[in-house]
């Protein structure tokens, strides 16, 4: 039987957060991981580290976001130096356009909303006309009405992410264990076993971090976690010169050049196939952003299958029933890698989430239940 101080169920970007910042604390540490017949959000999503469009009547959400993007370059740069791997972080500040009057005064209502929620740790934006925000990003085309500006906002390759937070945490002695798949859970209080990838594991602490698979995990340590799968479809063309300084909630250069157009939301169950109408949907919408665009050749485009809870929010919670189990779950993994790894890890040690992640936990799902 192989022992850890931690067991991780999950090798995306959220366990894989979670183990790197348990390892970094000094924990023995298993990631089990099911393997490529899942469905794995983490190598199929945008690479956006967002922060605008946050916890929008929710300001503990908005406070988490900001404390993770705002930790993201530090936490990149120390990946970087432990690996060699750049994840291509880059914080210039973000746009979401709008393409009408409509949208635009909703996103403004939006901002200042997000403005007011935001006390003391502050939110500073700008709603830009056209002009400022063609003084700003000169490519934006003439059908544009204007945009929302923060400077929280950036980007980062998430794969290369991925791969950094692997080999970090194997450099700490971490243990991964791939084709593992977990169907089944002996838990007791600060006593969980799991016969997985050929070997028995066992461990006083779990962390369910398996996307869409901690549902069923979650069931069988007293959690109930409602996550559904929303499809993105994403876009990305060939390699172009530099022309997007900054990202756009829909529109972003990459390091390497390419340009990645999503991202459709779609409750499509757990089909992740692409369809050429919401394919030509982007397209167009990306085309009245960008009118350069046109002369872009596409070279790939993909759906993959969004990790959401029933009311948009991550899931953060130590069983009740089985203590030692916590779930850590959401839909911005990447936005959220840095705070994974550096404060869940660090709850998960200290063996309680603090107060202010209460607004996360699956209490809320018992509330909803009985209204
Ligand atoms: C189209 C799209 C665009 C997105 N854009 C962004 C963005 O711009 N910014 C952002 O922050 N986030 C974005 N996201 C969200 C982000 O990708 C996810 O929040 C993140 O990848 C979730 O990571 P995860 O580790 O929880 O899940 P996953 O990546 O799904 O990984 C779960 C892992 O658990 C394993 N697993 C599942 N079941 C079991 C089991 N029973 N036993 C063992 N292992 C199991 C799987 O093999 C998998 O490796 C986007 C997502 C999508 C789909």
């Amino acid at each position: 039987m192989a022992d850890s101080d931690v067991l991780v169920l999950g090798g995306g970007l959220v366990g894989t957060a979670v183990a790197y910042g348990l390892a970094r604390l000094g924990r023995r540490v298993t990631v089990l991981d099911e393997g490529d017949i899942a469905h794995r959000a983490s190598r199929g999503n945008f690479g956006l580290v967002w922060v605008q469009s946050k916890g929008f009547g929710v300001p503990e959400y908005q406070r988490w976001t900001r404390r993770s993007s705002d930790e993201w370059a530090a936490f990149s740069d120390e990946l970087q130096r432990a690996t060699g791997v750049s994840s291509g972080h880059e914080r210039p500040g973000g746009v979401t356009i709008c393409l009408n009057d409509e949208e635009l005064e909703r996103r403004s209502q939006r901002m200042a909303q997000l403005h007011l929620e935001a006390g003391e740790t502050r939110f500073e934006y700008e709603m830009l006309n056209p002009a400022a925000l063609k003084k700003l990003i000169p490519a934006i085309g003439p059908e544009v009405a204007g945009a929302s500006y923060t400077p929280y906002d950036g980007h980062a390759n998430p794969l290369y992410t991925l791969r950094a937070l692997h080999a970090a945490f194997i450099g700490l002695g971490g243990s991964y264990v791939p084709n593992a798949r977990v169907d089944a859970i002996d838990a007791r209080p600060n006593d969980f076993r799991v016969n997985a990838g050929g070997a028995l594991h066992a461990a006083p602490k779990l962390v369910l971090a398996a996307g869409l698979g901690n549902r069923a995990l979650g069931a069988m340590v007293g959690l109930h976690v409602p996550v559904r799968p929303v499809r993105g479809q994403i876009i990305v063309t060939e390699r172009m010169q530099p022309v997007l300084n900054m990202p756009t909630l829909m529109i972003r250069q990459t390091v390497e050049g390419t340009i990645m157009i999503g991202e459709s939301r779609e409750e499509s169950g757990f089909d992740d196939t692409t369809s050429p109408e919401i394919v030509h949907t982007l397209a167009q919408r990306a085309l009245k952003t960008f009118p350069f665009l046109r002369h872009a050749r596409i070279v790939r485009s993909w759906g993959a299958l969004r990790v959401m809870s029933s009311d948009g929010l991550p899931v953060y919670e130590q069983s009740a029933q089985y203590p030692g189990a916590f779930v850590c779950t959401c839909h911005s993994g990447v936005t959220l890698a840095a705070a994974h790894a550096n404060h869940y890890a660090r709850y998960v040690v200290e063996g309680a989430l603090p107060p202010k992640l209460a607004r996360f936990s699956t209490a809320r799902f018992n509330v909803q239940a009985a209204a």
